[in-house]
């Protein structure tokens, strides 16, 4: 594609911070891994940080850390990526599904609660949450911060306390985002972050836990080294563990980035606001928006086509797009209706509409720091056009015949 859809920006300062590293003969379990946890969590505002290979592994190591298990049910969205859904099932346990916020895509915390009233009954002996039928424990809830955008963190917050359920954020999609004045990632009992290339910052692959919490933070240090004992003696292994360690020139190419963020993070709210701005008058586009309070960290540019048509439409454009050389995604396919999670039966007693009706009407538009005014603007005036030709009488009836041809 002419215009990538995402691009990581690597500059002198990754190559050299790389290199030292290189240099220094120690390619794992090294320096680097202990100063960009270190800095990462001052960062993020946490007392810890244990860097992972992936944030994947970030979510397992949560999902397990915190004993969650194959009796247990996890409350979250299936407007996701698959990872989010995986890291429960890696130990058994199974996903509760809320539908997300039709403007957000955010878990709505009012449908979370639906659900959890509808189909759990409370046990107040145990202060818990059990499924009326399958009599399993809801033991915790994963919001996911969709693109970058917190969720409503206060609502959330008041089930997990009331259900007594624990709290994880997937915030892999939104580092330095805040909610009331709090970076994403200090709001649960533990969090995971991401650093694939497609990221707002990256380590080529490579993920990171954050917690308060040392009892966490320590189970996490050993899960990821292979089970060994807390102080990492070598060959004394206490639990069954991975290895989803990160090394030393994946963590210096991560402080690196961790220097440039802010800097990364200001440029893409400002192609986010261009993109706004010329394109905010298609009336078949719904813009993303924000919610009060927060301050979003843009991980792609989604839009969405609007009405009735919006399926069809939001793939005609993205198949004209690619035609002028101009690289487009659908984000998200929701999880539950992906061949895997349908062939293992993870659907959901009960509809999610409005997942369903995202995942068909959402676009990722091109959107990496490097971008330029000028790519902008082409991917703008391309929408454009599109779609001012999708509007003339000829291409509707092309689309009828098209549809009738496949019905
Ligand atoms: C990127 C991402 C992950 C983790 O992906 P990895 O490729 O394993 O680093 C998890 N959840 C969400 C929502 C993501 O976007």
């Amino acid at each position: 594609m002419r215009i990538p859809l995402s691009k990581p920006d690597i500059g002198e300062r990754e190559i050299r911070y790389v290199t030292q590293a290189l240099r220094s003969g120690q390619l794992s379990l090294g320096p680097a891994v202990e100063e960009f946890e270190r800095r990462f969590a001052a960062y993020v505002g946490t007392r810890f940080a244990v860097a992972t290979n992936s944030g994947t592994s970030a979510l397992h190591l949560c999902v397990k850390a915190l004993g969650i298990g194959s009796e247990d049910d996890v409350l979250t969205t299936a407007f996701s990526f698959p990872a989010s859904v995986n890291c429960l099932l890696y130990e058994g346990a199974r996903p509760a599904f809320a539908d997300v916020d039709p403007v957000t895509l955010n878990l709505d915390p009012v449908e979370a609660r639906r659900v959890l009233m509808r189909e759990y009954s409370r046990d107040s002996l145990q202060r818990c949450a059990v499924h009326r039928r399958s009599g399993r424990t809801l033991k915790a809830i994963l919001p996911v911060h969709v693109f970058g955008l917190p969720c409503e963190m206060g609502p959330i917050l008041e089930i997990a306390e009331e259900f007594n359920l624990l709290v994880i954020e997937d915030a892999c999609e939104a580092i330095g985002a805040e909610w009331r004045g709090r970076r994403l990632g200090t709001f649960g009992d533990a969090a995971a972050f991401a650093f694939y290339p497609n990221k707002q910052m990256t380590t080529a692959e490579g993920g990171m836990v954050v917690t308060d919490n040392p009892e966490i933070a320590s189970r996490c240090r050993s899960l990821r080294n292979q089970g060994r004992g807390e102080d990492g003696e070598w060959l004394l292994h206490v639990r069954l563990g991975y290895n989803y360690r990160l090394s030393d020139l994946h963590c210096a190419l991560g402080l690196a980035q961790l220097e440039r963020l802010n800097d990364f993070l200001l440029v893409r709210e400002r192609l986010a606001a261009l993109y706004a701005d010329r394109l905010g008058t298609i009336p078949e586009i719904a813009l993303p928006c924000g919610i009060e309070n927060a301050r979003r960290s843009w991980f792609v540019y989604p839009i969405r086509l609007r009405g009735p048509e919006a399926g069809l439409l939001r793939d005609h454009l993205m198949a004209e797009l690619k035609k002028r050389g101009i690289a487009s995604r659908p984000y998200f396919a929701a999880i539950h209706r992906q061949p895997y999670f349908r062939q293992i039966q993870l659907l959901s007693d009960h509809p999610l509409p409005y997942t369903d009706a995202a995942s068909q009407s959402c676009l990722a538009l091109p959107f990496f720091p490097s971008m330029t005014e000028e790519q902008l603007n082409e991917v703008c005036a391309a929408v454009h056009e599109i779609l001012d030709a999708a509007r003339s009488p000829a291409t509707v009836r092309g689309k009828e015949a098209a549809r009738a041809a496949g019905a």
